[in-house]
């Protein structure tokens, strides 16, 4: 099996050899499977033909420093009108033959300064600003 573009795979040359010296990504998953949907051509109302997958870079968690995984399981339908396939909709999660999820691209485009304070706020979950000035000190 070839690995395909942005897969996580172990890279001798950086000088660990096992997988399991990696940083395991970690998993999430996403449903977007529907009965019905319409054909994005003529707009008919399209009955499930089969189940996809898509695997997505999501945003991890930036302090460990380890990669996110979503996978995206997804409901395939047919058109008979046009006679093809195509799959549920998942521009929410990610744009259309995009591997990675609006999240990462909106992070990615964000001027440096926004960039930055987004990592801050992602990595410290709370808010600051405590803890200035008043030092106490135990002696006696
Ligand atoms: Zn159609």
């Amino acid at each position: 099996m070839k690995p395909r573009p942005g897969e996580y795979v172990p890279d001798s040359t950086e000088g660990i050899t096992r997988v399991e010296d990696l940083p395991k990504p970690l998993l999430g998953k996403r449903s977007r499977r529907h009965r019905r949907r319409p054909c994005p051509c003529c707009g008919r109302s399209c009955y499930r033909d089969g189940l996809g997958h898509r695997t997505l870079h999501a945003l991890g968690c930036l302090l460990r420093d380890r990669p996110r995984l979503l996978l995206v399981a997804y409901s395939r339908h047919y058109c008979p009108s046009c006679k093809r396939y195509f799959g549920a909709d998942l521009s929410d999660l990610a744009p259309p033959g995009s591997h990675y999820t609006q999240r990462v691209i909106s992070l990615a485009n964000a001027p440096v300064g926004s960039l930055m304070s987004q990592l801050k706020t992602l990595s410290e979950g709370a808010p600051a600003g405590e803890g200035e000035g008043q030092g106490e000190a135990a002696g006696g």
